[in-house]
């Protein structure tokens, strides 16, 4: 099969770097900074980024990375604490993590964007990480101008949405051509996942970040509620929605573009996994002009506007409506 040392790899990192991430959440360690674009990363972030690259760059040393955070502040002479915070907690995972290696790590994850590379989010959903809410460890392999590998860890996840509480902590993992399967963290059942396309499900609902300012609400409801969807939205941070559209749990996310932040452009590392996960689930996504996600031209999606994703079954209507809007 296809990209079979490329899962494996994905998901034994993913395992790794999630457990270091909720070992940090539980002990309340999330020594907490504050980017220039005045989004929060912690030590979970850095320690992830750390772990994923380190063992990428151990099975394939020649591909690129390009992972969201870097360690040039860490570097830093006053913030040598800060990298001993993440280096100290590592050493339980890997035993020769010293602060001068890990920021080797981290820093193993700015490289280009090129025929093939890997994208990686070491914690998207930093917000939901704080609340103890939802996040999502995202990594995907761009080859050859397309999404091939799409494995996403949400560790808070219930593996059963229907009994959310029981068991927690999910991988997903979708291999282009191959479909998408979701893992159970503990016990690691495996089942394959399928959007859901039965309207008339308590499932067929849009799905939506929990920060507001993330995408343009009010006409994201607007359009969602035009093609029959109800009122009443389901709301989760991070790349886990992509895992609730793949699984059937909601059947719309819509990220349109918000004029209070016209500039912004959506990273590659906060959608590449989850998009090929919901088109292997059976589902569909576009921007909103109905164009493919182009994720290996650059580190942004500057060749697209917004992004769709669906069941599927709707996605026209949706588009007819984001034209009309
Ligand atoms: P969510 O979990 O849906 O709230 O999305 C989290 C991601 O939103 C983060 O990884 C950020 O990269 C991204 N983000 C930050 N600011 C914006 C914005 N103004 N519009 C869209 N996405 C944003
Ligand atoms: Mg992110």
């Amino acid at each position: 099969m296809a990209y079979e040392v490329e899962a494996k790899l994905a998901l034994s990192a993913l395992a790794t770097a999630a457990q270091f991430c909720e070992q940090i959440r539980l002990t309340q360690q999330y020594t907490t900074l504050e980017k220039s674009d005045n989004s929060p990363v912690t030590v979970a972030d850095f320690g992830a980024q750390a772990i994923i690259c380190r063992a990428i760059a151990q099975i394939f040393p020649n591909d690129s990375i390009v992972g969201e955070e870097n360690a040039s502040g860490l570097r830093q002479p006053d913030m040598a604490a800060l990298l001993a915070a993440i280096a100290h907690p590592l050493q339980a995972f890997i035993p020769e993590a010293t602060p001068a290696l890990v920021a080797d790590w981290i820093d193993r994850g700015n490289g280009p964007v090129s025929q093939r590379f890997w994208t990686l989010d070491p914690i998207d959903g930093t917000k939901g990480f704080l609340r103890n809410n939802q996040y999502a460890i995202a990594l995907a392999l761009i080859e050859a101008g397309a999404v091939q590998l799409g494995a996403i860890a949400c560790p808070q996840l219930p593996v059963d949405a229907n009994h959310p509480d029981r068991a927690k902590g999910v991988f997903f993992l979708a291999i282009r051509g191959q479909g998408a399967q979701q893992i159970a963290m503990v016990g690691h059942e495996v089942r394959s996942i399928h959007v859901n396309t039965d309207l008339h499900s308590v499932n067929f609902r849009q799905i939506e970040s929990v920060e507001s300012g993330h995408g343009n609400r009010p006409l994201q409801r607007q359009i969602a509620q035009a093609v029959g969807l109800p009122a009443e939205t389901q709301q989760m941070d991070s790349l886990a929605k992509y895992g609730a559209i793949a699984r059937g749990e909601a059947a719309l996310y819509l990220r349109l573009p918000w004029r209070e932040r016209p500039t912004y452009q959506e990273n590659i590392w906060d959608h590449a996994a989850g998009a090929l996960l919901v088109e292997e689930a059976g589902g569909k996504v576009t921007d909103i002009d109905g164009k493919p996600l182009d994720f290996a031209s650059h580190v942004k999606l500057i060749h697209n506007r917004g992004i769709i994703a669906s069941n599927g079954v709707i996605h026209a209507a949706v588009l007819k409506m984001c034209g009309m809007a």
